[in-house]
């Protein structure tokens, strides 16, 4: 994690493993969430409990979730390419 820039993928949109047919891409709505986004996030490590903010972010990265869906069988793939934002 010592080079700081662009080590994330490129975002892309993939095929179904199953159906070989590109998936469309969405996203998982959330409530308006503690990023303050409605998007669902992926973020690194194990979630520890904070008694006033629930769980503790700081100093993480979070990566907005992409769910890519196949319109043929449904299936569903997340992606989280790049991350939005650091945790204060
Ligand atoms: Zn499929």
């Amino acid at each position: 994690m010592s080079a700081e820039r662009s080590r994330y993928p490129v975002p892309a949109v993939p095929k179904c493993p199953d159906c070989s047919t590109e998936m469309t891409p969405g996203f998982m709505p959330d409530d308006l969430n503690m990023f303050g986004s409605n998007q669902s996030a992926w973020v690194e490590g194990q979630p520890v409990e904070s008694l006033t903010r629930g769980v503790k972010l700081s100093g993480k990265l979070s990566f907005p979730i992409t769910a890519f869906r196949c319109g043929q069988c449904g299936l569903l793939r997340l992606y989280a390419f790049r991350p939005s934002h650091r945790n204060g």
